[in-house]
């Protein structure tokens, strides 16, 4: 397949933009500049249209197998495709867990089969994400596993989390850590502060999060071993974040759109749409992560697609599940909401969602450059849309943006070459 994108807007490494062709054959980016021609090529007019490589998301919880009813490996890509997502990365709590390899291969053959965009299997690091067992790394790996981590969980024993750690380094692999002491959770369903008191809730204190954090960052020095952080969500797990780095030890962080854009006092009520884990912290919180953000402590964005079922959701605050979906209004959220406010550049916000994912574990995605795969999106910054969560490819319908106007709308998601999405308007 040849796709010739005519005139789209480039971002340059200074962050200006600039019209150009993009001709992509076989797979990849052929040539980019001027005025290209191509015989038989497929068109796109992206006259416009901001063109950026595919975007990278490497926290989604995809459901398959074990949660189909929540979502699948077919439905949870074509999510991805529509939000302008190329590689997204899978997160073992499923049933089975990815923890052997034959789990694992059963898990790649059904994204071979039905995946609409590249998706990179995260193995368990313990058997059944339990806590118990370290599962075989060096096979695991050999098997095409991204990384490890017992994301839904937090690995509890310190001992244990030091052994992954030192297998880990040894074969050359990053643990990518959920944060969370059990013995601090005090069966919360919302952060611990103003909005829990309000309404007579158990809360979950920041310090659950960040006295993991603080632990691991030196098992991870003493392991010599690249420690990712998921979801980091409080001021102390930002400011343990930044000493560790400029100590030297290598560790990177996440962080999601709805910790950057929400906090608790924006929780309307009891609405289960507001309830996932970690919580949504206070307004301090939130500043310390965009802060992190815009000072190198923070590397990168990731959704937490987490779907659930409407009827698992209508449960309540107190006992509903956790998690919101995010693929299909990631990029538009914080588009609308910190590019058009001036709180990050349009360079920077692309930069979070594409290359500096890539960076941090290494990976040969999230550039636009001759030679490189053809994944990309083209972005219409221009027109707005309310958000509604009745038009999303996803199974689940759960996220607290119903209704919010948004602008920065893929229109056209290219994955290895073909077209992995188109919005209804786009003729090609
Ligand atoms: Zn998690």
């Amino acid at each position: 397949m040849t796709i010739l994108i005519k005139n789209g807007q480039w971002l340059t490494d200074k962050g200006q933009k600039e019209a150009v062709d993009i001709l992509i054959k076989d797979e990849k980016i052929a040539a980019i500049g001027p005025d290209l021609q191509a015989e038989d090529a497929e068109i796109i007019d992206a006259t416009g249209l901001l063109v950026s490589p595919g975007f990278v998301d490497l926290h989604v919880h995809l459901r398959e197998p074990g949660g189909e009813k929540k979502e699948t490996i077919a439905t949870g890509t074509l999510a991805a495709a529509r939000g302008g997502f190329t590689t997204i990365a899978a997160m073992p709590n499923t049933r089975p867990v990815p923890d052997s390899v034959e789990t694992l291969q059963n898990l790649n053959k059904r994204i071979a089969e039905t995946g609409a965009v590249r998706v990179l299997p995260y193995a368990s690091i313990t058997i059944r994400e339990l806590g118990k067992e370290l599962t075989d790394f060096a096979a695991l790996k050999e098997e095409g596993a991204f990384a490890f981590t017992d994301d839904g969980v937090g690995v509890q024993s310190a001992d244990m989390m030091l052994q992954a750690m030192q297998l880990a380094a040894s074969v050359d692999m990053p643990i990518v850590a959920h944060c969370e002491e059990n013995t601090l959770i005090h069966k919360g369903s919302v952060h611990e502060g103003e909005f829990s008191k309000k309404h007579g809730l158990n809360g979950i204190p920041s310090v659950c999060e960040s006295v993991h954090i603080a632990r691991d960052v030196l098992l991870a020095e003493a392991a010599n071993c690249h420690y990712h952080v998921c979801h980091i969500s409080t001021k102390e797990s930002v400011r343990v974040v930044r000493d560790a780095k400029r100590a030297g030890i290598r560790v990177t962080a996440e962080v999601t759109p709805h910790h950057l854009l929400l906090c608790d006092e924006d929780i309307p009520g009891l609405d289960s749409n507001y309830k996932m884990n970690p919580p949504l912290r206070g307004k301090a919180d939130r500043d310390a992560l965009i802060e992190g953000l815009l000072d190198g402590t923070i590397d990168f964005i990731a959704t937490d697609h987490a779907p659930h079922t409407a009827e698992e959701k209508a449960e309540g605050m107190d006992l509903a599940p956790f998690g919101i979906v995010g693929l299909e209004t990631a990029f538009p959220l914080l588009y609308t909401n910190l590019v058009e406010k001036g709180i990050l550049t349009e360079k920077q916000l692309v930069d979070f969602l594409t290359v500096k994912p890539a960076q941090a574990f290494d990976l040969p995605y999230g550039k636009l450059e001759v030679g490189a795969v053809a994944d990309l999106v083209l972005v219409d910054l221009t027109k707005e849309e309310s958000i509604d969560p009745n038009t999303f490819l996803s199974k689940g319908r759960n996220t607290p943006f119903g209704g919010w106007e948004c602008k920065g709308w893929p229109v056209v998601t290219i994955a290895a070459g073909k077209i992995a999405w188109k919005r209804g308007y786009v003729t090609v």
